[in-house]
C-alpha cells in the first residue's frame, strides 16, 4: 500500500519572525499548487501566527515542535493544544530526541501529549529513536519499543489512523552522519509489528512512518523510496526553502517510482 508521503520541516530553535516570514514567501513561490507529497511547516511557537496567515491559502500545513498536555493552568512557559489549534496549527512534534534528552521529558508525559493532541484534533508526529550507546549494547528495539508504547498508551482507535510516527535515531540527528535506510527499515518493520499488535494490521497500513536523521536533498530519495518508509521529519536541511523544496521534489520523484 502507497501512503502519502510526508516531508515535514522541524525548524528547532532558528528563524525570527521576519526570517520566517521570508523562507514562506520563497518557499510557496517554488510550491505553487503542488500538493502531491504532504508538506509540513514546524516552526517555532513565535513564529506560528506569521506563518498560519501566509500559509493559509496554500497546501503547506502547519505543525509546532512541542505542547503541553493540559488546556490551561499555571504552567509558567508551556503552550496549550487549544493555543496551536487557534493558530490553524494541523500537526505536534511530540517527544523528539531534543525534549527527550535536553529537557528530561519521558515516555509518560509524551504519552500525555498524544493523548491530549488527539483530544484536540491535531495530529502528533511522535518521536522515537534510539542513541549511539543504546545501539551499540543491542537495545534499539528495547528504547523504541518502550518510547512507542508509553506514547501511545491512550490512543483512541478511531483517531489511531491519522497517527505519525517519526523514526529518528539520535546519532543520525544533526550530524550529518544518516542512517542507512537499511538501517531505518529495519526498525521501521519493528515499529510496524509493534503497531499491528496493539492496533490491529488494517489500522497499521494507514500509520505513516517517517525516518528522521540528517537528511538531505541528496539522500532522501533513497529513503522514501523504500516501501515501509512514507517520508521524512527533516531539521536542519529543512532551514534553507531552495533545499526543503528539492527534497520535497526527490519525495514525489520516489513515490511514482514506489
Ligand atoms: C530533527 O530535528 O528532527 C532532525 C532530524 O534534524 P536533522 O535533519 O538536522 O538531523
Amino acid at each position: 500500500m502507497v501512503r502519502t508521503l510526508i516531508a515535514a520541516g522541524n525548524w528547532k530553535m532558528y528563524k525570527t519572525v521576519q526570517e520566517a516570514s521570508a523562507y514562506a514567501e520563497a518557499f510557496l513561490s517554488r510550491v505553487g499548487n503542488f500538493q502531491e507529497v504532504e508538506m509540513i511547516i514546524c516552526p517555532p511557537f513565535t513564529a506560528l501566527p506569521a506563518l498560519s496567515q501566509s500559509l493559509s491559502h496554500s497546501p503547506v500545513k502547519l505543525g509546532a515542535q512541542n505542547m503541553h498536555w493540559e488546556v490551561k493552568g499555571a504552567f509558567t512557559g508551556e503552550i496549550a493544544p487549544s493555543m496551536l489549534k487557534e493558530l490553524r496549527c494541523q500537526y505536534v512534534i511530540l517527544g523528539h530526541s531534543e525534549r527527550r534528552h535536553i529537557f528530561r521529558e519521558t515516555s509518560e508525559e509524551v504519552g500525555k501529549k498524544v493523548q491530549s493532541a488527539f483530544a484536540w484534533d491535531l495530529c502528533p508526529i511522535l518521536c522515537v529513536g534510539e542513541t549511539l550507546e543504546e545501539r551499540e549494547n543491542g537495545a534499539t528495539n528495547q528504547i523504541v519499543e518502550e518510547q512507542l508504547l508509553k506514547g501511545i498508551e491512550s490512543l483512541p482507535p478511531e483517531k489511531a489512523h491519522t497517527l505519525v510516527i517519526a523514526y529518528e535515531p539520535v546519532w543520525a540527528i544533526g550530524t550529518g552522519k544518516a542512517a542507512t535506510p537499511h538501517d531505518a527499515e529495519e526498525v521501521i518493520a519493528f515499529i510496524r509489528q509493534k503497531l499491528g499488535e496493539k492496533l490491529g494490521q488494517e489500522m497499521v497500513e494507514k500509520i505513516r512512518i517517517l525516518y528522521g536523521g540528517s537528511v538531505t536533498p541528496e539522500n532522501v530519495f533513497d529513503f522514501v523510496v523504500r516501501p515501509s518508509i512514507d517520508g521524512t521529519l527533516v531539521g536542519g536541511a529543512s532551514l534553507d526553502p531552495e533545499k526543503f523544496w528539492k527534497i520535497v521534489q526527490e519525495t514525489y520523484r520516489a513515490l511514482q517510482v514506489k
